[in-house]
C-alpha cells in the first residue's frame, strides 16, 4: 500500500470534523530524537520519580546525562509532521494538541494551543517550595560546578539522547549536582516521570480538548501509558471517530475506528494537504 492511498482512508474518516490531536515520540523521531517505545528501539528502562527522590548516586548520574541532553534536545528543529499539524490548526482544522512530548518541538512549529502534557525539558522544579527556574539558567550554574565536564563527555552528536533530554554516558562519578539556591532542595526537570501523575488541573484541560472536538488524531504514539490511553478511551466512549498514525501496535486500536501502520510526517503531511479548511 502506498503512503497516498493511506492517508486516503484517514480523510474519508477526518473530512469535515474538527480535531483533537495526541501525539508521542514517534512525531520527534524524524527531528532525531529517538522513541525508546518505538518498534526498532533497543529495550530501556526508564527512570523512576521514587528512583530520583530516594539516591543521590542516580541523582548525581541522571544529572550529568540530562546536562549533557538537553543541549541536544535544545537545537532540535520541528519535522514535517509538527508542521503539519500548525498548518491544520491556522485553517481551523486542528483545534488542539495534547502532546506527551517534552521537546516543545509544536510550540517551535508554531502550533499555539499546545497541552504539554509529560511537561516541558526547558524547566526546572525546586521539589520543596516548588519555584520553577529555565533549564538554561541551571545549565550555566552546572557548568561553574563542573568546569570541562560536557567537553570530556565528546561530541553530543555520538551520544544516544532520550525523548526526556537524557543522554547514555559512562563517567559521571564526579558530578557535582546544584540543588534550589533558594531553600537547598532537590531540583528536578519539570517532567512527569515513571511513578507520577500529570497534574489534575492538566489532565482536566487535556479532557476539556478532546470534548471540544468531533474527533481524536493520534499520531506517533504507542499508548503504553494511561496518561495518552485515557483519552482514546474516553473519545471512543463518548462516539468520536479515533485515528491512530503509528508505526507499529499500540494499546488504543482495539478502539481505533482507523488504524494506519505509518509515519507521522508523511500522513501529516498529506491530510494537511488534503483535509478542506473549516470555518
Ligand atoms: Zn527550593
Amino acid at each position: 500500500m502506498t503512503p497516498a492511498s493511506t492517508a486516503a482512508r484517514a480523510v474519508e474518516v477526518l473530512s469535515g470534523l474538527r480535531l483533537a490531536v495526541l501525539t508521542g515520540a514517534g512525531l520527534s523521531t524524524d527531528s532525531g530524537i529517538p522513541d525508546y517505545r518505538g518498534p526498532d528501539s533497543p529495550p530501556r528502562t526508564p527512570m523512576t520519580y521514587q528512583q530520583f527522590v530516594a539516591d543521590p548516586a542516580f541523582r548525581r548520574h541522571y544529572w550529568a546525562r540530562n546536562h549533557v541532553g538537553w543541549a541536544h534536545v535544545h537545537r532540535t528543529l520541528p519535522n514535517a509532521g509538527h508542521r503539519a499539524l500548525t498548518a491544520l490548526e491556522a485553517r481551523g482544522v486542528v483545534v488542539g494538541v495534547i502532546t506527551q512530548n517534552v521537546d516543545l518541538l509544536h510550540e517551535e512549529a508554531g502550533t499555539r494551543n499546545v497541552i504539554d502534557l509529560h511537561g516541558r525539558y526547558d524547566r526546572v522544579i525546586c521539589l520543596s517550595c516548588a519555584t520553577v527556574i529555565s533549564r538554561t539558567e541551571l545549565a550555566g550554574r552546572l557548568d561553574a560546578l563542573n568546569p570541562g565536564f560536557a567537553e570530556s563527555i565528546g561530541r553530543v552528536a555520538d551520544i544516544e539522547i532520550a525523548p526526556d533530554a537524557d543522554a547514555v554516558i559512562e563517567t559521571t562519578a564526579h558530578f557535582t549536582v546544584a540543588d534550589c539556591d533558594r531553600c537547598g532542595g532537590l531540583l528536578k526537570p519539570e517532567i512527569v516521570y515513571f511513578g507520577e501523575s500529570v497534574p489534575k488541573e492538566r489532565v482536566a484541560r487535556a479532557f476539556a480538548l478532546v470534548d471540544s472536538a468531533d474527533a481524536l488524531l493520534v499520531a506517533g504514539s504507542s499508548l503504553t501509558v494511561m496518561s495518552g490511553l485515557r483519552f482514546v478511551r474516553h473519545a471512543a466512549k463518548t462516539g468520536q471517530p479515533v485515528v491512530i498514525v503509528n508505526r507499529g501496535a499500540t494499546r488504543g486500536d482495539p478502539f481505533a475506528t482507523l488504524k494506519l501502520d505509518a509515519g507521522t510526517s508523511e500522513t501529516l503531511t498529506e491530510l494537511a494537504e488534503t483535509l478542506p479548511p473549516l470555518p
